[in-house]
């Protein structure tokens, strides 16, 4: 499946992982294909240090989607890519973190089936593991936690139903919500309606591996003052009993103590 030196007149596309930010945590094989790219599409939030290795003449299209401004709609997206394969270019589809983890890359992957386009998917390092890495703490432990859930934030409002809380509180897991942080009183308040206790730690991994990256400790109970310390930074939650193993948690004691405190009154 690795044709970098692919020479048919089919184009060809590459749906590449560009990792959560840090340019050097895009894979090998992914940094050799923007080497060698004709074109590239590439979202907003894919490490923009990376296009400085595409080689001179090389083609960009920015169809970034940040919150709130759509440049590009995805079947717009999807045209685009089917368009250049069909025009026989090599293509690099450049996308933040993994590609196929809430990346859209089954819709892209679809419309290029659909038009008989090569493909092939080279995976990226997810929000989750960049978030576990720059955190210090492990999505899974043998004392505490023996499952990880990738969730989205964006279907948690209070009435969907998209989502089974009363599973996700059951499960003991870890919780890794992306796009969660406009929602996190609403995720808070349902893992407690679900019977995840107040105390349950969390943490609020922002702009993980870049330099402004942040993480900030606390507890379902004070959830919300959190989030209202991130605006517009790209950040994920991640809620479960190995937050404590984080080195940043030394304040936890001390948040959960408040948390019982304001449960009793
Ligand atoms: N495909 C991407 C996820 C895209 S959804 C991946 O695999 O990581 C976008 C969400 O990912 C953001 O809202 C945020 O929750 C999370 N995210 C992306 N980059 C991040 C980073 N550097 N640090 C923390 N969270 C990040």
């Amino acid at each position: 499946m690795y044709k970098l030196n692919n020479s048919s007149s089919t184009g060809f596309v590459w749906l590449v992982g560009a990792g959560p930010g840090a340019a050097d945590l895009i894979t090998v094989r992914g940094l050799r294909l923007l080497e060698r790219a004709e074109v590239v599409v590439h979202d907003d939030l894919a490490g923009r240090d990376l296009l400085k290795f595409c080689p001179a003449g090389c083609e960009f299209h920015s169809v970034g989607k940040r919150a709130g401004s759509h440049s590009a709609s995805q079947p717009e997206i999807n045209e685009l890519l089917v368009k250049l394969g069909q025009a026989g270019r090599k293509v690099v589809r450049l996308k933040g973190g993994d590609p196929m983890i809430f990346g859209r890359a089954g819709e892209e992957i679809e419309a290029l089936r659909e038009a008989g386009i090569p493909f092939e998917i080279v995976p990226g390092v997810t929000a989750a593991t960049a978030s576990s890495a720059v955190a210090e703490l492990p999505l899974t432990h043998r004392d505490y936690s023996s499952a990880v859930v990738f969730v989205t934030g964006h279907q948690c409002a209070a009435n969907t139903s998209a989502l089974d809380w009363g599973a996700l509180a059951k499960l003991r897991a870890t919780l890794c919500f992306y796009m969660g942080v406009r929602r996190l009183p609403e995720i808070a308040g349902n893992l407690i309606g679900h019977g995840l206790s107040a105390e349950t730690p969390l943490a609020l991994v922002c702009e993980a591996t870049l330099p402004t990256q942040k993480v900030l400790i606390g507890t379902l109970a004070n959830a919300e003052k959190l989030a209202a310390q991130i605006t517009g930074q790209a950040a994920l939650v991640v809620v479960g009993e190995v937050v404590r193993l984080s080195s940043f948690a030394s304040e936890l004691p001390r948040l959960v103590a408040q948390a019982a405190t304001s449960n009793d009154t």
